[in-house]
C-alpha cells in the first residue's frame, strides 16, 4: 500500500518563495506521487499567494487553533501544483504582509506566534479531515514544533497513531530561537523545556524541537549533513544532532526539469540544448542589455543569483572585486535580502558601471535568464547546505565557479580532476576567490574545451526520481522505528 505523506513547508514554488526549499517543496510532492504516494501539501496563505492570482479555492473548512491563551480559527483553502493538493491556511493577522518571514531590516517580531498557528494548524486540519498520515514531512524551524506536538498534546490522538514525523534541516542557521518567555503560546507543557528538550541556552528554538522530536532527520545533502555534526558548521546545534546521527542522513536535492530546462524554459527567450547551443548566445546577449552593460565576444560573462546573507559570500566577493575587475570579464549580480549587502553591493556597481552590474531584486523570471545568458556562475558560499543554482547552471552549460563547501562540493568537480564540471576552490578568501575565476576566464578563451566542458555539464541529471526514492525510504525507517517503540 503506497503510503500517505503530509508535506508542511513555509514557502514552494510557484506559491511563495525566498530561498530554495521553495524549489524543493514545490517539487519534491510531485516526485513522490510519481512514486505511487498520496501527497499533501500545507503552506501559510500568504499576501504574496493571495495577489498572484492563483486558482484557490476555499474549502468551507475552518479549524481552531489553540495558541496558548487564546483559540483562533484558521481557514482552510486548496489549490494544486504538478496535480499535487497543495492547502493553504489563511488568517489574515500573520500572513497578510509584505514578506514571508520578515524585512530587509530583520525577522517579524511575531514570527513564533505565526508558525506555531501555522503547525497547530496542520496538526488540527489533519484531525478535522481524518488523514491519517504515516508521515508529516516538516521543514527547517517554521515547521519544528510539529514533532514535539505529536509526542506531546497530540499523543494517544488515534488520527496521528501512526504518523511518524521527519524533518528536513535546509539550513541549520536558521533555529528560529525566540525568548523562553513566550513558551506559553507553544501550548506544549513545561516539562518539555529543558536541554533535552527546546531550550537552548536558556531560549526557546524551535529547530532543536524538530531534530530532537522527529522520528528521522534529513538534510540537504551529504556534504552538509555531515558538516553540521561539527561545531564550524553546526551553529550550537552539532552536540545535538551528533546525538542523533543514527536517524540523519543526508539526500541531494533534486531539480525540476519541466521548470529547469534551457530546450523548453518558458521565461528565456531563446531555447537551446546540448546539441544546438546558439540560443545562448542570443539569451547573453539579452541578459546583457537588460543589466544595461557590454561585453565582447571573448569576454566572459559571470552570473549570480543569491539572497544576500552572511552565508553567501559578499564579503569575500567585495574584498575581491578591485582585483576581480582587473580581469577581462563582466559580472551580473542578481540578489535581494540584507540591507548592508544592498548597499554594499550597489556601490561597488557604482565604482566599475563598464563592469559590474547588480540588481536588487527577488525576480525569478530574471533568475532564469540569468542561468541561460551567463557563462559562468559565481557562487563563493561561507557554507551551502545544497545549493541548486550550481545544478541550474550545469543544464544551462554556464559553468559553476564554487566554494568546496556542502552541497557545492558535493556536485561540482573541479576541471583538474577527471569528470570535473566546474571550478572549484577550498579556501573561504578573496584571494582564492580570484584565483579560480582567473583561471575560469583564462579557460574561457579555449573555445573547443570550453563547449566540451560545458557539454558535460548540460548531459548531467540531477532530476528528482532518486532522491524521491531515498525520502520514501527514510519515511518507511521513521514509521517503522515509530511503531516499534
Ligand atoms: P538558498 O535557499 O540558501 O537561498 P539555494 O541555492 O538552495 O539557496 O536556492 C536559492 C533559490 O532561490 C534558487 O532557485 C535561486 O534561483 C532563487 N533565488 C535566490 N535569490 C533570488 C533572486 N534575487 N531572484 C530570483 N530568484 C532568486
Amino acid at each position: 500500500m503506497g503510503l500517505t505523506v503530509v508535506i508542511a513547508a513555509s514557502e514552494a514554488i510557484p506559491f511563495a518563495k525566498t530561498g530554495g526549499l521553495a524549489d524543493v517543496a514545490g517539487s519534491l510532492p510531485a516526485a513522490l506521487k510519481h512514486l505511487g504516494l498520496k501527497v499533501i501539501v500545507f503552506l501559510p496563505y500568504y499576501r504574496e499567494v493571495a495577489e498572484k492570482g492563483f486558482d484557490i479555492q476555499e474549502t468551507g473548512l475552518q479549524v481552531p487553533v489553540n495558541m496558548g491563551r487564546r483559540t483562533v480559527k484558521a481557514d482552510v483553502l486548496v489549490g494544486e501544483h504538478h496535480v499535487v493538493p497543495y492547502y493553504f491556511l489563511r488568517r489574515d493577522e500573520y500572513f497578510d504582509r509584505r514578506y514571508l518571514y520578515g524585512t530587509p531590516e530583520g525577522d517579524y517580531f511575531d514570527n513564533l506566534e505565526r508558525f506555531t498557528f501555522f503547525s497547530r494548524a496542520v496538526l488540527e486540519v489533519i484531525k478535522a479531515r481524518d488523514l491519517s498520515p504515516d508521515v508529516i514531512h516538516c521543514n527547517d524551524w517554521q515547521t519544528g514544533l510539529i514533532p514535539a506536538y505529536l509526542k506531546d498534546i497530540y499523543r494517544g490522538e488515534s488520527v496521528f497513531a501512526r504518523t511518524a514525523t521527519v524533518l528536513t534541516v535546509h539550513n541549520i542557521a536558521y533555529q528560529g530561537q525566540f525568548p523562553a518567555n513566550f513558551y506559553g503560546v507553544t501550548g506544549l507543557g513545561s516539562y518539555l523545556f529543558t536541554p533535552e528538550g527546546l531550550e537552548f541556552w536558556g531560549n526557546l528554538n524551535l529547530l532543536k524541537s524538530g531534530i530532537v522530536f522527529s522520528d528521522a532527520i534529513t538534510t540537504v545533502s551529504r556534504g552538509y549533513s555531515r558538516e553540521i555534526q561539527t561545531p564550524e558548521f553546526g551553529y550550537g546545534l552539532e552536540g545535538v544532532l551528533k546525538k542523533r546521527k543514527d536517524v540523519l542522513s543526508g539526500i541531494l536535492n533534486g531539480v525540476d526539469y519541466t521548470e529547469w530546462d534551457p530546450a523548453t524554459d518558458t521565461h528565456i527567450p531563446h531555447n537551446f540544448n546540448i546539441e544546438e547551443m546558439k540560443g545562448k548566445s542570443d539569451c547573453r546577449k539579452k541578459l546583457l542589455k537588460a543589466f544595461r552593460v557590454k561585453a565582447k565576444a571573448k569576454t566572459p560573462v559571470i552570473g549570480m543569483i543569491t539572497r544576500l546573507a552572511d552565508q553567501k559570500g559578499i564579503d569575500i566577493l567585495s574584498e575581491a572585486m578591485p582585483e576581480l575587475m582587473k580581469l577581462d570579464l563582466v559580472m551580473l549580480v542578481l540578489g535581494s535580502g540584507d540591507r548592508r549587502y544592498q548597499e554594499l553591493l550597489l556601490d561597488l556597481a557604482g565604482h566599475y558601471p563598464d563592469r559590474l552590474s547588480v540588481k536588487i531584486a527577488f525576480n525569478s523570471g530574471l533568475s532564469h535568464m540569468v542561468e541561460a545568458g551567463s557563462d559562468m556562475f559565481l557562487m563563493p558560499s561561507r557554507y551551502e547546505p545544497c545549493g541548486l543554482n550550481q545544478i541550474y547552471s550545469l543544464k544551462y552549460g554556464t559553468i559553476p565557479i564554487v566554494r568546496a563547501t556542502g552541497g557545492l562540493d558535493d556536485t561540482v568537480k573541479d576541471v583538474s580532476e577527471e569528470g570535473g564540471n566546474g571550478f572549484k576552490f577550498k579556501e573561504y578568501s578573496a584571494a582564492a576567490l580570484v584565483e579560480k575565476v582567473s583561471e575560469a576566464v583564462e579557460a574561457f578563451q579555449d573555445k573547443k574545451t570550453w563547449t566540451a566542458l560545458q557539454r558535460r555539464g548540460m548531459a548531467e541529471d540531477f532530476s528528482w526520481s532518486d532522491a524521491a526514492k531515498k525520502y520514501v525510504e527514510v519515511y518507511r525507517s521513521a514509521q517503522a522505528r515509530l511503531l516499534k517503540t
